[in-house]
């Protein structure tokens, strides 16, 4: 189940931020979720274990505390290709919290109860190169019991139909943990549905941050020979006077 947090909550530091933008750079999309997760919940155990609609909920509330609401992104039309701007609120996105962990499946002779994704079953297939593959593998994890006609089968054993059910049940469940967004292309007129990344929206905008703070903590270290933890120390409003001191004397 989602874990509830206080909407007080205080964002981290901006040494923290650092931290934990150096802590996920190189690492896989999954793993940065994880860290950007532990910036949230900072004392909460199991995080690899929240439902991946659980995980993007909390990433959508840190995304508040740290950025405030408003998103704003691109993609291109995958008709002409034209680029097309998008802007809208993190409410705008947001989903139903899962109501249960797991999920029942009958499809013909077949009876399948499966658990809600998580962060480590993300994880253990991210070696898997071909999508189709992944995708079951994926959904193998999460199969709790599987029967055929009172039977009991391994999950390498279910049909692909009635695994493709497993897949939209899971997802019926858990709302939040595939955004799609209404595209639609003012060149050409064509329309789709586009998967939003909440990890990888969340950590676009650290990394912008983080480079924007190094190039801040750069300026400053050469100009009055500071450290670096003297610079963050100064808090955003004084280091902006400084810089502005740096520009004007430029
Ligand atoms: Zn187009």
């Amino acid at each position: 189940m989602p874990t509830t947090m206080p909407a007080t909550m205080a964002a981290p530091g901006e040494a923290a931020m650092l931290d934990l933008w150096e802590a996920g750079s190189g690492a896989s999309l999954t793993r940065r979720g994880l860290h950007l997760l532990a910036a949230a919940l900072p004392d909460t155990h199991g995080l690899a274990n929240l439902s991946i609609g659980a995980r993007d909920a909390e990433l959508l509330a840190l995304h508040d505390r740290l950025f405030g609401p408003a998103i704003a992104c691109r993609t291109d039309c995958a008709a002409c290709g034209a680029p097309i701007e998008l802007a809208f609120a993190t409410d705008d996105i947001r989903a139903d919290a899962a109501l249960r962990d797991t999920v029942d499946v009958v499809v013909g002779d077949t009876r399948i109860r499966a658990r809600l994704l998580d962060s480590r079953d993300l994880l253990a297939i991210e070696a898997e190169s071909d999508p189709t593959t992944a995708e079951r593998r994926l959904l193998e994890r999460c199969i709790v019991t599987a029967e055929h006609a009172g039977t009991p089968v391994a999950p390498a054993e279910v049909p692909a139909a009635a695994m493709d059910a497993v897949g939209a049940a899971l997802a019926a469940a858990d709302p939040q943990a595939e955004i799609l967004l209404d595209i639609a292309c003012a060149d050409c007129a064509a329309t789709a549905l586009a998967p939003f990344d909440i990890v990888g929206h969340v950590w676009a905008r650290l990394d912008h941050w983080a480079r924007a703070m190094l190039g801040a903590v750069d300026s400053l270290a050469r100009s009055y020979g500071w450290s670096e933890a003297a610079i963050l120390a100064l808090g955003p409003v004084r280091r902006q006077a400084y810089l502005d001191r740096i520009a004007g004397a430029a």
